[in-house]
């Protein structure tokens, strides 16, 4: 696979230092172009950014410096593909400025997540919905285009329904969740908020799960999307925990299932190791994206964060339940499966579909902020 340069957008922010940290070795894509706020724009990353990860920045990262946050005005070569961690309203505005200027922006916002020409897309779930990234007016003008992934606690649980769906339907489906404190991002929650307690409140976060499984689920005829029919209904909640989310959900079925069944649908779930998408080795996919924990007390975010390099969901807990069918608990790592690793793994597949070959596309202008121009 050709190396390509990539640049991130709200590069300082907990998403942002998560894609520093995970592209740092990262066989197909060189970080070459750094971007955050006014107030981080000039200085080196370093300077700028409260790095809060448990490696140390990456030398050759620490000392690159802030670009300023609009394509016109970058004083360095914009790169093709910008991988984006920013707050959905100033994602509103900047991500389809890049969009039509010519690049693939790789975001994580819900900005755009539910628009009817944008894919929100999980490798082993839905990637045939990235062929209505062609119906986007940027793309057939510049070559640009939006990808999304989804909302950090829907992707942990859309990868153990995806199978579940495909065998036995669902029907509908109650989920609570106890979502870490690093997906409020940084500075995030107030310690005298969390500390000791549990906040039974995440700002649209409810209404994001819901209507994200269902167009994670739906299908697409190449144009358009058609969502689901399974009925989801959440509770979120803000605990003191730094990194993992976990859900208890409630799940009943169109077609009868055993608990043999459903442990079998889960471990035979590998859909980027099957027939179809064989051969594609992307680095970030994991071996088996829903892995199953037996012992009673599992999954903890202590314990399974980072099973699959922090891109497998953990299982466990499956057991009849007396008001649905079934019953489990599961775990994500939010800034990587539900946020940055989320994001390269859809850049690995959008290599590997040809998504990135902008050779029908004018050139990015290069360097100087004064005589960039948007192509034609
Ligand atoms: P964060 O820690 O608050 O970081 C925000 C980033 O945006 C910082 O780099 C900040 O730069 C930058 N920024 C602020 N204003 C800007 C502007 N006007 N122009 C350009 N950049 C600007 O937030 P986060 O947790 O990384 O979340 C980023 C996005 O990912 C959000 O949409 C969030 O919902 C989504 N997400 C987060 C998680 C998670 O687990 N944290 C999971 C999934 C999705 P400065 O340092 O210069 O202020």
């Amino acid at each position: 696979m050709e190396r390509r340069n990539v640049g991130i957008l709200g590069a300082t922010g907990m998403v942002g230092q998560r894609f520093i940290q995970l592209l740092a070795n990262h066989p197909w894509f060189n970080i070459t172009w750094l971007a955050a706020s006014d107030r981080s724009s000039g200085k080196t990353y370093a300077d700028a950014c409260a790095w809060k990860l448990d490696t140390p920045i990456p030398a050759h990262i620490a000392q690159m410096t802030l670009q300023p946050n609009t394509p016109e005005a970058s004083s360095t070569e914009l790169p093709r593909i910008i991988f984006a961690a920013l707050d959905a309203d100033i994602a509103r505005d900047l991500e389809p400025r890049f969009a039509a200027f010519g690049c693939a922006v790789i975001s994580n916002s819900s900005a755009f997540r539910m628009a009817p020409d944008v894919p929100l897309v999980i490798p082993e779930v839905n990637a045939d919905h990235l062929a209505v990234l062609e119906t986007q007016a940027t793309r057939k003008s510049s070559g640009g285009y939006i990808v999304t992934n989804p909302n950090c606690s829907a992707i942990g649980l859309v990868l153990p329904l995806a199978p579940l769906e495909a065998r036995f339907g669902i029907e509908k489906l109650f989920v609570t969740t106890m979502q870490a404190v690093s997906g409020a991002g940084y500075p995030g929650v107030a310690s005298l908020d969390i500390l000791g307690n549990v906040v039974p409140y995440i700002k649209n976060e409810e209404e994001k799960l819901e209507e994200e499984v269902a167009k994670l689920l739906g299908t697409t005829n190449g144009q358009t999307f058609t969502p689901a029919a399974a009925k989801v209904s959440a509770h979120c909640n803000r605990v003191a925990v730094i990194d993992g989310h976990t859900e208890c959900v409630s799940i009943k079925l169109r077609k009868p299932a055993t608990r043999e069944q459903i442990l079998e649908a889960w471990s035979g779930f590998q859909p980027l190791h099957g027939k179809g998408l064989d051969g594609l080795h992307l680095p970030s996919a994991p071996l088996f994206p829903v892995e199953y924990a037996p012992e009673p007390t599992r999954p903890q975010p202590r314990l399974d964060l980072m099973r699959g390099n922090g891109m497998s969901t953990t299982v466990g807990r499956l057991r009849p339940c007396s008001l649905f069918d079934w019953k489990f608990t599961l775990l994500s790592h939010n800034t990587i499966r539900g946020a940055a690793g989320a994001a390269i793994l859809n850049a690995e597949i959008l290599a590997v579909l040809g998504k990135f070959d902008f050779r029908a596309y004018r050139p990015l202008p290069s360097g100087n902020a004064a005589n960039a121009q948007v192509p034609a």
